[in-house]
Formats: C-alpha cells, sequence, structure tokens
C-alpha cells in the first residue's frame, strides 16, 4: 500500500472507530431517554386513570347515599299508606310513586358505575402493568449503558490521546480533502470491485485501480472523493 494511503488509512481507523463509539454511546443513552420518557408517559396515563377512578368511587358512594335516603322515604311512605295515617292519601300515592321512580333510578346509576367501576379497574390493572414493564425497560437501558459507559468513554480518550501524531502524519496534501469528507460524513476509503466503487457504485478508471493496487499513486473515487483501498 502506498505510504500515504496507509497515512490516510490511520487516521481514517481511528476517526471511524472515534465515530462508531459516540453513535453506540448515543445509541444507549438515547435508549435511557426513550425509556424515561416511555414511563413518565404511562404514569400518566395511569395517574389520570387513577383520578378518573377515585371520582367514580365518590359518584357511587354519593348515589348509596341517596339511595339509602330514598330507600327510607319509601318505607316511611309506604307505611303511612299501608296503615292509614297519611295525611293526604292522594299526595302520599304520589309521593310514594315518585319516589319509586327516583329509587329506580339511582339504583339503575349504581349498576352502571359498578359497571364502569369494573372496567376502570381492569383498564388500571393493565396500565400498572404498563408502567411496570416500563420501568423494567428504563432499567434495563440504564443497566446496557452502565455496562458500556466506561469502556466508551476511556476508549474515546484514547483514541483523543493518540489522534494528533496520526494527524499530523497526514501529508498535508490530503488534509483538506480529508476535512471536508468528514465535514460531510463520508469514508475516507473505499473499497472497489469490478472497477466500481464499492460505496457510491461510480466506475473508476481503470488505470487508478492498477495503480492503486501497485501501490504506485494514491486515488480519490471520481464520485464519493474517497480515497481507494488497493
Ligand atoms: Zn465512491
Amino acid at each position: 500500500m502506498h505510504a500515504d494511503l496507509v497515512a490516510i488509512s490511520n487516521l481514517w481507523q481511528l476517526d471511524h472507530r472515534n465515530d462508531e463509539l459516540r453513535a453506540e454511546h448515543e445509541g444507549l443513552s438515547g435508549a435511557v431517554r426513550a425509556a424515561v420518557a416511555a414511563q413518565a408517559a404511562g404514569q400518566a396515563v395511569l395517574d389520570t386513570a387513577l383520578a378518573e377512578r377515585a371520582a367514580l368511587t365518590t359518584r357511587a358512594r354519593q348515589n348509596d347515599r341517596e339511595l339509602v335516603d330514598y330507600a327510607e322515604k319509601r318505607d316511611r311512605t309506604r307505611k303511612m299508606i299501608d296503615g292509614g295515617t297519611a295525611p293526604d292519601y292522594a299526595a302520599a300515592e304520589r309521593q310514594l310513586r315518585q319516589v319509586l321512580e327516583i329509587v329506580d333510578r339511582l339504583e339503575t346509576t349504581a349498576l352502571e358505575l359498578m359497571e364502569q367501576g369494573e372496567a376502570a379497574d381492569k383498564a388500571l390493572v393493565t396500565l400498572r402493568k404498563a408502567v411496570e414493564e416500563a420501568a423494567a425497560a428504563q432499567t434495563a437501558a440504564r443497566a446496557a449503558l452502565g455496562a458500556r459507559d466506561a469502556a466508551i468513554r476511556a476508549e474515546l480518550t484514547d483514541i483523543l490521546a493518540r489522534r494528533p501524531p496520526i494527524a499530523a502524519a497526514l501529508p498535508h496534501e490530503y488534509q483538506g480533502g480529508y476535512a471536508q469528507l468528514r465535514q460531510r460524513k463520508k469514508a475516507a476509503l473505499v473499497n472497489t470491485k469490478d472497477n466500481s466503487c464499492q460505496t457510491c457504485q461510480t466506475r473508476i478508471p481503470a488505470q487508478r485501480v492498477v495503480e492503486t493496487a501497485l501501490g504506485t499513486a494514491v486515488h480519490v473515487c471520481p464520485g464519493c472523493g474517497g480515497w481507494l483501498l488497493p
């Protein structure tokens, strides 16, 4: 391999590894952030459902109290009518009909509220489970990051320390092109196959491929600008 290409390769290997490590770290910490957000979202939904469930309980209790009151009123009215102690029989009969209607309505409401409560309890079980799973996912994501964090940081620090002399060894004439490729997040080195760039599929003049293979010259791919590997 041409000595200049070796210099480019040395630097590229370092920078490429640097990119890989940063991407890996970003992936791991991104997974933690996503897990935290998912758990918070799940908890918010659960909190809302819990508040709605509590409101249902309150409504059911209120309804039950009214039901007890009206049931007592019904019994009292009935007793008056049956015992013949009602001061106004027709009015008492009217009142009984009204009270019976109200009791009927309250009983229907009680049943509806009970059904709603059961459905809400069922939903709560699912929501609690989702929050638990989200918490477990968060723990796992943190563990995955924790397992790699120190090693990634250590390797990045090592790369940073090793880079200056390797960067300095890159001949001046390649520095601008190399910096440009890095800026555009493109591969500095590309493989060729059958006179085509393996990265961008551009045809490479045969002369360049031959000279690259012989190590007599350093060439770039006319398509992506990456240096050709022998
Ligand atoms: Zn190319």
